[in-house]
């Protein structure tokens, strides 16, 4: 067993640096995973690994917009000729002649010879006779073949997240298959003495091994195939074991033994396979002990033990990482504005990430009272985070503040 290394500097950095050096590693030390081939229908949540191109002209022909008449633009207003019907899924073969016109249906092809469309609300109909009193330019009412793409045109490029109108997209062109990125496999490393098996039943010093779960939602969400290990004891042998069975996936997240208790030695042992950290300390609040680096090819995250802190570093940061390394070009952290339906105050010097309702129509934020980093059933009567900025210490009821959706 390699000796303890017992003096790790303390890097801290503010929540934006942090975030910023997340994205920095994991974009410029990942590597992309493997491909695979999957149905398409069952790719939603997926990251392309192909860039998709058109197979034909977007629309394939020039297709009405409305129901109406279809007529040459220059002969407006006036009397017309009612010469045929097309509606959609057929065509007119006949070409549309001054003063003629052609009933048509929403999704049909424009008949040749005509060059706009007049609403059915705008017509008379007497017989095979239409009248109209409006006046339209050529090209109005329909959309021309090929506007929204055409041929090869790539409409969706790789790196991109699968959902339901990338893969409506997939279904337009005609993919029923597509090129996805394999997985990467994150290890879900639990520490403490206390924690024990959700299974089982605990001494009353005892806390049930909640952050796994959560951990492991999280990473899954994010695009990864969670790997759950056993619990960690504070100890070097079990933590070192546990580690470099982690180290073996394609990224570790451990939980707790980061903050600057006796027993926290997660980050010793890190330094022990040659950890590099690229902070082990965040002006943030819950969270302040984060931890993130890479050792041996892999980066890990030590994210703290308290169950908010946990999903709160994980979701800021951790979740970018995994999701760079699904091969995801630009995660994204849905950051927001809404106006505070109370007064919030804090003490300057961290940034603040805690538990609130955002109402229906995303407007109005409240804060909801907790009991503390380990106050999970507040956090699940949450739908989002009030985040503060860290050099303000007041905001008045009906203020503009900052709110990331959960
Ligand atoms: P630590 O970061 O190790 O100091 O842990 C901080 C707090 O989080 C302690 O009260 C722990 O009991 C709690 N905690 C640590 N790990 C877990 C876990 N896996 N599940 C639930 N709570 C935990
Ligand atoms: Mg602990």
């Amino acid at each position: 067993m390699p000796p303890a290394c017992d003096t790790i500097s303390t890097v801290t950095c503010s929540f934006e640096q942090a975030r910023a050096a997340v994205l920095k590693e994991a974009r410029a030390r990942r590597k992309l995973p493997a491909i695979e081939t999957i149905p398409s229908l069952e790719a939603a949540g997926r990251i392309l690994a192909e860039d998709i191109s058109t197979d034909r002209d977007y629309p394939p022909f020039p297709r009405s917009a409305r129901d109406g008449f279809a007529v040459r633009a220059a002969d407006l207003p006036g009397e017309f000729q009612i010469i045929g019907e097309v509606r959609a899924g057929s065509v007119f073969s006949g070409t549309v002649g001054p003063r003629q016109t052609v009933e048509i249906m929403t999704g049909a092809p424009l008949p040749a010879g005509a060059d706009a469309v007049v609403m059915v609300e705008h017509t008379t109909r007497d017989g095979e006779s239409m009248r109209t009193d409006r006046t339209h330019q050529s090209g109005d009412n329909f959309n021309p073949r090929g506007v929204e793409a055409k041929q090869g045109t790539v409409v969706l490029t790789r790196g991109c997240r699968l959902g339901f109108s990338e893969i409506a997209l997939l279904a337009t062109v005609g993919y029923t298959q597509v090129g996805v990125y394999k997985k990467p496999r994150v290890a879900i490393l639990p520490t403490g003495d206390e924690i024990v098996t959700v299974a089982e039943t605990p001494e009353p010093f005892q806390i049930r091994n909640s952050n796994a779960w959560s951990m492991a939602v999280q990473a899954a969400r994010a695009g990864a195939e969670p790997v759950i290990l056993p619990i960690a004891r504070d100890n070097y042998e079990s933590t070192y074991a546990l580690v470099k069975e982690g180290l073996e996936c394609d990224m570790l997240m451990l939980s707790g033994g980061v903050s600057a208790g006796k027993y926290d030695i997660v980050e010793k042992v890190l330094a022990d396979f040659g950890a590099e950290f690229f902070f082990t300390r965040a002006l943030i609040q819950p969270g302040q002990p984060v931890v993130f680096g890479h050792a041996q090819n892999k980066l890990f995250f030590g994210l703290p033990g308290n169950p908010a802190s946990t999903m709160v570093t994980l979701e800021i940061f951790a979740r970018a990482a995994i999701e760079l390394l699904s091969g995801l070009d630009e995660p994204l952290l849905p950051l927001l504005q809404a106006r505070l339906s109370r007064e919030f105050k804090q003490k300057t010097g961290l940034t603040r990430f805690l538990p609130a309702r955002i109402s229906e129509d995303g407007a109005t934020v409240e804060p909801l009272g907790w009991q503390g980093s380990g106050d999970v059933a507040a956090l699940s009567r949450s739908n989002a985070f009030l985040v503060s900025e860290p050099d303000r210490e007041h905001w008045a009821a009906g203020e503009m503040i900052r709110v990331l959706l959960k």
